[in-house]
Parts: structure tokens; C-alpha cells; sequence
């Protein structure tokens, strides 16, 4: 078979070539319309074959059927039987189906005289009537009938041996059809059967395709709805890319003028590199310039402060407060100096009167003069402002490396607490040095930090009582106890000073400092009893612990500024009777004394160059031991009481500040040191 071909075009060719089969002319008598009939019809065509095969038995259907031959019916029954009998006993069924064909194809026969059956051969009589029966006796009308029977019968059997022979040539004839009927039907059932399977094999095949086609359509139905989609998609990408296509135009002349700001950009970054490496090269030299200028300021700044004195006392009288007795005029004065009232007044007279005292006449004498000199001298009209203007440059030199001590020294009352804290209601005209002093550290350890230095500000707070220490910034449980402190070197070695159990709090702006105080203020509180205001018999340390650092020169620094309110320098009235209160005051005033003399000893020392200086012989100067000696500044406020009635007190201080004022009066001194 052509594999090109499909099986639908092979049964085609099949049949095709069949039909010249069908159509050959046929020896079968077959009538035209007959062989043109399709394979399935074919059996039909052959049934009637079969039909007249199967019905040839019945004598009758040989005589209708050809009726041309001469009628079997004419036999006497008994002999047309068994002449049938004797031919089908020959032939077989096929004969008798042969004959069956053969009768209908034969030539005509010519006609046997018709006898009715029921006769013995005897000749009919004439006229219808029975010839009637010979007596018994007419032997030879008898024997005359017999030989006219025996003719008859004679030639009757001739006749059938005629007939007899056409039959069986017919039959002969009919078998070789029948023969040839069947190969050919063999060959048609065999094409047939062919033609069937292939024909089956065709509708298999058909009926594959057509799945085929199905699947095929549904494949294509698929298709054609995924082809619409990614139109769809098609159409909307090309919307999209349009979009994009305009945004990367859009983005490209972006870029183009990018770049041509970029290239003038960079001409000008490469004109401003060579601008700043020339800047930073000016830079650095004016850096080292200005550190220089630094240095040589600190340098100056110390030798000002060393020709002011390291230690240096200035006298503050605070003014008469609301209720209090107005003092006599002239108890105290301020002569001005000698550059005329302009000059910031640095002396005080103090007038006292000494009742004991009486001239010769009984009338009183005129009051004693008291002159003092000190560095400044603050009349009570002198505001706070005024007063830390004085310092501010001292506190400087805290952050410029060196030790810086300030005291505030005077009876109770005489506005040491206002000095050093400031006054009551938080109003920023009465802040005290304290705050303002930080305030001043910060602004300029942050105009240093332009020029690399770093800063660093740690604080404490305690209070010297009866010469045990104790945390005014203690929180929680410990708020308000003392006696629990102790001064301790910070390590073995060490030079450093802590107080263990204080609290060391870093600060970094004035409303962390102030937090502080409000703290201090408030310890100080639950400390104070009705008949003892303890604050005025013990002193309040502040201490800041200054460290800086430059880094990219390898310079540190570090320095404790320490503001001290001292206790009250007041001495208990030695006419007073000894209760139990006063016994307790007068070791409280014992302990003030002695601290109070042994820090004038301490300054004493120093500034006698002693080998010994006596700093453990108060907690206060021990405490105190690096803020005071070698490169350290000290600054002593003495206040001054305006009253006449602390007059007594107030000449004590006076003395006592003139004293430490003369232990170092001499710049020359100073500059030696
Ligand atoms: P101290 O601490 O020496 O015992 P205070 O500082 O408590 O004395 O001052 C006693 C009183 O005087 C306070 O009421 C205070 O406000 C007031 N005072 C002290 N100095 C001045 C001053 N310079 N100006 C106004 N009031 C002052
Ligand atoms: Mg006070």
C-alpha cells in the first residue's frame, strides 16, 4: 500500500479496482441490475439463487418457474417422483440445486402428452368416458391394450431418456455454474471481507480523525483564545512600551542635560578641589596658627590669673533685707579706688563702735575704722551678674587644665548660699555662681569643640557635717542619711580623690545641673531640724571634674573646679549658758572652727611653700587637697553681713579673708611660682 495514501483513498482504490470485477460480463445469468449492486446488497442478490437451490425439491416451482419446459406434472406422480428420486439420488442436493438452475436456463422441451394423473396409462376415452374393462375372457383385447400400454410406456420412456439427458446436461451445465458461481462468490465474500475491514479500518481511522479533528478544534479554540489574550497583551505592551519609550526620551534628555551639568559640575568640582586644597592647606596652617593662639591664650590667661593671685578674696556685702534694722549710716564703706569712682572698688571700711570703750569726758568714743583691701569688693547693690563677670575668666581656667576653688566664707545669714546657689524663686537675674559657672563651661567647652577639643563634665555634690561626709545627691533610700561617705583615693597611686557611696553624675547642660541642685536642695531639706539649721553648720562641696581631650594632637586635659558654701564662721557666745543644745552647738562650732582655721592653715602653708601642709586635719581641706595646691586657683568670697548687729562677725571674716588675701597678695610672687 502507497503510505502517502490515506486509508479513506485506499478503500476508494479498493473498490475501484473491484468494478471492472463486478462488471465483467458474466456467465451467470445474472441480470445487469443485479451486478450493479453494492456489497452489502449482494447477498440478497444471491438469496434468490438459494431460494430457487432450496425449493428445487418441489416439483410444482419447476413447472412455474420455466414453464417452457415441458411440466413434470405430466409424469404420473409415482413415476415423476421417482425419476426426481432417481436423479437427486445421483446428483446430490448441489444436482438437484443444479437442475433447479439448469430447468430455468434449458431450452424449451417439447411437450409431453398430458396425462391425468389417476390413469394406468390406459388412453382416455374418447368422448371422456372410462374405455370400459375387456371381459375377462378377451385375452386378446387384453393383451392388445397391454402392447398398446407397453408402446406407449415405451416411447413415454424415451421420451423421458430424452429428457432425462437434456436434464442432466442442464445439470452438468449448472453445476459448472454453480461451480463457478462460487469461486466467484468466494472471491467476492474474500473482496467483500476486505473491503469490509478496510472499510472498518477506514471508519476507525475516520473516527480517529475525527477525535482528532475535535481535539485538534479544541486545541484551536484554545489557541485562538490564548492568541486574543496575548493580542491583548500585545496591544497593551505596546501602549506600555510607547509610555516607557517617551519616558526613556524624556529621561535621556534628563540625562543629556545631566550630563552636560555634570561635565561643567565636574569642571567646576575639579577648580573647587584645587580651591580646596589650597583652602585646606590655609586650613591647616591657620588651625596650627590658632592653636598656637590657643595655647599662647592659656598661657597668658594662666600668667593674668597667676598676676591676679592664685589665690584671690573678694568681699560681698549683701544689702539689708526687707525687716531687718537699718544699719547706722557709715558703718561700712567703699572708698573708691584710685582710679576714681569709675574703678571697681577693692577696699572696705568697716566702723565699729566699742561701747567699752569711753573717752576720758564719759562720752562715747567714736567708732573704730576697720580698713580692708581685697581683689574686688561688691557693695550690696552688686547683682549676681556682676559678681560672676569677676569669675568667669577663673572658671575658664578650669578648661584650660587647672584647679579651680572657690569659696564662699562668711557668718550664717551673710548671703554665702545666695552667691554660690542664688536666690530664692528660680529667678534667672538671682542665679547663683554655681549655675551660671556651668552655664559658662558648656558655651565655651563648645566654641573649644571647633578647634577638636572634646569635653567632659562629671558632677558631684556633698556636704561636710561635723566632719562626716555625706551625698546631697543621693536618691531612693539613701536620701537625706549622711554619714555614710568617705573620701578615698580613686586607686592605689592615685592622686585623684572620690567620695565612695557619692553619687558622680556626667552633665552635658544647665537643666541637668539644675536638676541637680533642685536635688541638693531638697536632701538638704529632710536634713533640717527646728532647732538646728544644719545647712549653715556644715559645708556644701560642688565639684566638677572637667576632662577635655584633643585627639588629633594626643592633647588631654583635666581639671576639678569645686564651688564650696561654707558653713557659718560665726563663733557661739562664750557668755551664753552650756544646755544640751548648746553643748551639741558648740562641738558643731568646734568642728566649723577647726575646719574654717585649718583651711586657713592649708592656704597658709601653701603659700609659704611649707613642705607640710595640713590638709587631713579637716575632711574639708582633704576633700579639697587638688584644688588648692600647686597650679590651682582659689577664689574666697567673704560675705558680709550689712547689720549693725553682726558688726562683731563681720570684722571676724574680714579678718580672717585679709589674712588669706595677704597670704598671697604679690604678683611678683605669683609670677615667681
Ligand atoms: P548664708 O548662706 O550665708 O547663711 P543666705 O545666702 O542664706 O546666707 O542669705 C540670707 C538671706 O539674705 C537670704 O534670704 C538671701 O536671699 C538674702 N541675700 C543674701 N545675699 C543677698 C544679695 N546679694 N541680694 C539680695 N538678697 C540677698
Ligand atoms: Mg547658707
Amino acid at each position: 500500500m502507497d503510505p502517502q495514501r490515506s486509508p479513506l483513498l485506499e478503500v476508494k482504490g479498493n473498490i475501484e479496482l473491484k468494478r471492472p470485477l463486478i462488471k465483467t460480463p458474466s456467465r451467470l445469468p445474472l441480470s445487469g441490475s443485479r451486478l450493479k449492486r453494492r456489497p452489502d446488497q449482494m447477498e440478497d442478490g444471491l438469496e434468490p439463487e438459494k431460494k430457487r437451490t432450496r425449493g428445487l425439491g418441489a416439483t410444482t416451482k419447476i413447472t412455474t418457474s420455466h414453464p417452457r419446459v415441458p411440466s413434470l406434472t405430466t409424469v404420473p406422480q409415482t413415476q415423476g417422483q421417482t425419476t426426481a428420486q432417481k436423479v437427486s439420488k445421483k446428483t446430490g442436493p448441489r444436482c438437484s440445486t443444479a437442475i433447479a438452475t439448469g430447468l430455468k436456463n434449458q431450452k424449451p422441451v417439447p411437450a409431453v402428452p398430458v396425462q391425468k394423473s389417476g390413469t394406468s396409462g390406459v388412453p382416455p376415452m374418447a368422448g371422456g368416458k372410462k374405455p370400459s374393462k375387456r371381459p375377462a375372457w378377451d385375452l386378446k383385447g387384453q393383451l392388445c391394450d397391454l402392447n398398446a400400454e407397453l408402446k406407449r410406456c415405451r416411447e413415454r420412456t424415451q421420451t423421458l431418456d430424452q429428457e432425462n439427458q437434456q436434464l442432466q446436461d442442464q445439470l452438468r451445465d449448472a453445476q459448472q455454474q454453480v461451480q463457478a458461481l462460487g469461486t466467484e462468490r468466494r472471491t467476492l465474500e474474500g473482496h467483500l471481507a476486505k473491503v469490509q475491514a478496510q472499510a472498518e479500518q477506514g471508519q476507525q481511522e475516520l473516527k480517529n480523525l475525527r477525535a482528532c479533528v475535535l481535539e485538534l478544534e479544541e486545541r484551536l479554540s484554545t489557541q485562538e483564545g490564548l492568541v486574543q489574550e496575548l493580542q491583548k497583551k500585545q496591544v497593551e505592551l505596546q501602549e506600555e512600551r510607547r509610555g516607557l519609550t517617551s519616558q526613556l526620551e524624556e529621561k535621556e534628555r534628563r540625562l543629556q542635560t545631566s550630563e552636560a551639568a555634570l561635565s561643567s559640575s565636574q569642571v567646576e568640582v575639579a577648580s573647587l578641589r584645587q580651591e580646596t586644597v589650597a583652602q585646606a592647606a590655609l586650613l591647616t596652617e591657620r588651625e596650627e596658627r590658632l592653636h598656637g593662639l590657643e595655647m599662647e591664650r592659656r598661657r597668658l590667661h594662666n600668667q593674668l590669673q597667676e598676676l591676679k593671685g592664685n589665690i584671690r578674696v573678694f568681699c560681698r556685702v549683701r544689702p539689708v533685707l526687707p525687716g531687718e534694722p537699718t544699719p547706722p549710716p557709715g558703718l561700712l564703706l567703699f572708698p573708691s579706688g584710685p582710679g576714681g569712682p569709675s574703678d571697681p572698688p577693692t577696699r572696705l571700711s568697716l566702723f565699729r563702735s566699742d561701747e567699752r570703750r569711753g573717752t576720758l569726758s564719759g562720752a562715747p568714743a567714736p567708732p573704730t575704722r576697720h580698713d580692708f583691701s581685697f581683689d574686688r569688693v561688691f557693695p550690696p547693690g552688686s547683682g549676681q551678674d556682676e559678681v560672676f563677670e569677676e569669675i568667669a575668666m577663673l572658671v575658664q581656667s578650669a578648661l584650660d587644665g587647672y584647679p579651680v576653688c572657690i569659696f564662699a566664707y562668711g557668718q550664717t545669714g551673710s548671703g554665702k548660699t545666695f552667691t554660690m546657689e542664688g536666690g530664692p524663686g528660680g529667678d534667672p537675674q538671682l542665679e547663683g555662681l554655681i549655675p551660671r559657672a556651668l552655664r559658662h563651661l558648656f558655651s565655651v567647652a563648645q566654641e573649644l569643640s571647633g578647634q577638636g577639643w572634646t569635653y567632659s563634665f562629671v558632677a558631684s555634690y556633698v556636704e561636710i557635717y561635723n566632719e562626716t561626709v555625706r551625698d546631697l545627691l543621693a536618691t531612693g533610700t539613701r536620701k537625706g542619711q549622711g554619714g555614710e561617705c568617705e573620701i578615698r583615693r580613686a586607686g592605689p597611686g592615685s592622686e585623684e580623690l572620690t567620695v565612695t557611696n557619692a553619687r558622680y553624675v556626667p552633665v552635658s547642660c544647665e537643666k541637668e545641673v539644675e536638676a541637680l541642685l533642685h536635688l541638693a536642695r531638697q536632701n538638704r531639706a529632710v536634713a533640717r531640724t527646728a532647732q538646728n539649721e544644719r545647712s549653715s553648720r556644715s559645708h556644701s562641696v560642688f565639684q566638677l571634674q572637667i576632662s577635655g581631650e584633643h585627639s588629633s594632637r594626643g592633647l588631654q586635659c583635666g581639671a576639678p573646679l569645686s564651688l564650696v558654701d561654707l558653713a557659718g564662721s560665726e563663733r557661739l557666745d562664750p557668755g551664753l549658758a552650756l544646755g544640751p543644745g548648746e553643748r551639741e552647738r558648740l562641738r558643731e562650732t568646734q568642728a566649723i572652727n577647726s575646719s574654717l582655721s585649718t583651711l586657713g592653715l592649708v592656704i597658709m602653708a601653701l603659700s609659704n611653700k611649707e613642705s607640710h601642709v595640713p590638709y587631713r586635719n579637716s575632711k574639708l581641706t582633704y576633700l579639697l587637697q587638688n584644688s588648692l595646691g600647686g597650679s590651682a586657683k582659689m577664689l574666697m568670697f567673704v560675705n558680709i553681713s550689712p547689720l549693725e548687729e553682726n558688726v562683731s562677725e563681720s570684722l571676724n571674716s574680714l579678718r580672717f579673708a585679709s589674712k588669706v588675701n595677704q597670704c598671697v597678695i604679690g604678683t611678683a610672687q605669683a609670677n615667681r611660682k
